[in-house]
């Protein structure tokens, strides 16, 4: 029902100001077709577990090789380059209501490339800690993840995963500090009587999986016995 009215309400706004394309500027829509165009989706090969890109001959790459992941594997549908790094810009700084939709239908296109043979039941935000989400207004992976979630028909369960700690922003950290950062930085929250046997967590973009990594960590410790990752972009 809350969907219905939002999207209603969108409608109108739409009327009421025509949307004009957040990257170009150009009259619209939020993503015009000149920008869409120039997306950088993400293709094989990839590694068959972390989903970076890999060798030709590869399955699997080395780091996954040595070290085992919480997560049964982890998938992008676009590259973090422009114009997509720009949409996320505007997704996590500006815009975040409106553009998010028209970002999480990317994430819902590239997505039969990447389904698991074992089917998901759960989507699952990566959680923003509280005082944080109140400063930002939203948490830009829950509006891609529930958006993302009524395409696909699948639950959306924003409240299986917290935040229990402020981390820093990772985005300024090298790959061993990104990992110290969030470590047990999530907990995992039983709702409801029984547990999703195969969540997929959402997030905006991936870079060393840090972050997921520790996500899945609190899933699986909550009793979650698979835990998968999907991302608007993945970043080399
Ligand atoms: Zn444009
Ligand atoms: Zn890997």
């Amino acid at each position: 029902m809350f969907y219905q009215v939002e999207q209603a309400f969108q409608q109108f706004v739409d009327f009421i100001l025509p949307p004009k394309c957040v990257n170009c500027s150009r009259a619209g829509d939020l993503i015009c077709s000149a920008c869409y165009t120039k997306i950088a989706w993400l293709n094989p090969p990839l590694c068959q577990q972390c989903g970076r890109s890999i060798e030709e001959k590869q399955t699997t790459c080395p780091e996954c090789l040595t070290s085992p992941s919480p997560l049964k594997q982890i998938r992008a549908a676009t590259q973090f380059i422009e114009p997509i790094s720009q949409f996320i810009h505007q997704l996590k700084y500006y815009n975040g209501f409106a553009i998010a939709r028209p970002l999480a239908q990317i994430m819902v296109e590239a997505w039969p490339k990447w389904q698991t043979e074992k089917m998901i039941d759960g989507i699952v935000p990566i959680p923003l800690y509280p005082a944080r989400e109140k400063e930002r207004g939203y948490n830009q992976s829950a509006l891609l993840a529930r958006h993302f979630a009524q395409s696909i028909q699948q639950p959306y369960l924003p409240h299986l995963l917290t935040r229990t700690r402020y981390t820093q922003p990772q985005a300024r950290l090298n790959a061993h500090e990104r990992q110290n950062n969030v470590v047990g930085a999530f907990k995992g929250v039983m709702k409801g009587a029984k547990l999703p046997q195969h969540v997929l967590l959402v997030d905006d973009v991936c870079t060393t999986g840090a972050t997921l990594h520790e996500a899945a960590r609190a899933l699986r410790r909550l009793g979650v016995p698979h835990v998968s990752a999907y991302c608007l972009a993945r970043a080399t």
